[in-house]
């Protein structure tokens, strides 16, 4: 079954910019799939539009919101709250019980491989760590859907490569949708089942290819 469908989306910008042309697009359930392109073609608005943050100028998006996960370029964590009090965040926000989301925040902290650090706050950690630490809060909603805008395009290339690898664990375990934007060719056909490129006409699907996944 398909985890997210657009028919026929376009959008343009209230200053008349015209960032997707017309797009059609279906994601199945499970698939992890790359967004390629240019900068500037269009790659954060289709994820915007997707995950709801953008409302799209034409056509239809079908995509389940209420088990979504994004992260940003940046982490957005804040810097007032101690790692622990921002992977609680959005828990706090949807009205977990206070003990639930102690547990489950120090569970995805586990997994993201930041166990001791649940009391330091965002500026003591490395940008790496502040990545993982993004994850977990989005992990901690168990989303269906998972959103990636450039996650690891900041960091060094050693730290890039490795949060990629964990992420790609990460998937495997908890087998949600996956969507990530890169600019690096290499990076989506390493990641991803399916690496969509997108040429700036704007905003349009150039071409889909699908990428055999397995071990080397
Ligand atoms: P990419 O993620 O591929 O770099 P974007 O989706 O950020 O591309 O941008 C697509 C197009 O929309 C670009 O031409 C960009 O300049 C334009 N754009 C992005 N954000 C806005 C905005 N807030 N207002 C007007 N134009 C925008
Ligand atoms: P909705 O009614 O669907 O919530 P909004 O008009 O409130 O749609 O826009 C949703 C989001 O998209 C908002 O965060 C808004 O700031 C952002 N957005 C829409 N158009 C632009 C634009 N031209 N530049 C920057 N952000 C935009």
């Amino acid at each position: 079954p398909a985890a997210l469908t657009f028919d026929k989306v376009s959008m343009r910008f209230p200053d008349g910019t015209q960032a997707i042309g017309e797009v059609s697009l279906t994601i199945r359930q499970g698939e992890f799939v790359s967004i390629v392109g240019p900068s500037g073609c269009g790659k954060s608005t289709l994820l915007k539009i997707a995950s709801g943050l953008f409302p799209q100028t034409t056509g239809t998006v079908t995509v389940d919101r209420s088990h979504l996960g994004y992260t940003f370029q940046d982490a957005t964590l804040l810097p007032w709250r101690k790692v622990l009090g921002n992977v609680e965040l959005l828990m706090e926000l949807r009205g977990y019980p206070k003990e639930e989301r102690r547990r489950i925040a120090l569970e995805q902290i586990s997994l993201v491989g930041l166990d001791g650090f649940a009391n330091h706050y965002p500026k003591r950690l490395s940008g790496g760590m502040r990545m993982r630490a993004s994850l977990a809060r989005s992990l901690s909603l168990n989303p269906t859907v998972f959103m990636f805008d450039e996650p690891f395009g900041a960091l060094d290339e050693i730290t890039r490569e490795r949060l990629n690898d964990e992420l790609l664990s990460l998937y495997m375990r908890k087998g949600f949708t996956g969507l990530f934007i890169t600019h690096s060719i290499s990076e989506a056909v390493y990641l991803s089942s399916k690496v969509i490129v997108m040429s700036r006409r704007p905003g349009t699907i150039l071409n889909v290819y699908d990428i055999p996944f397995g071990f080397p």
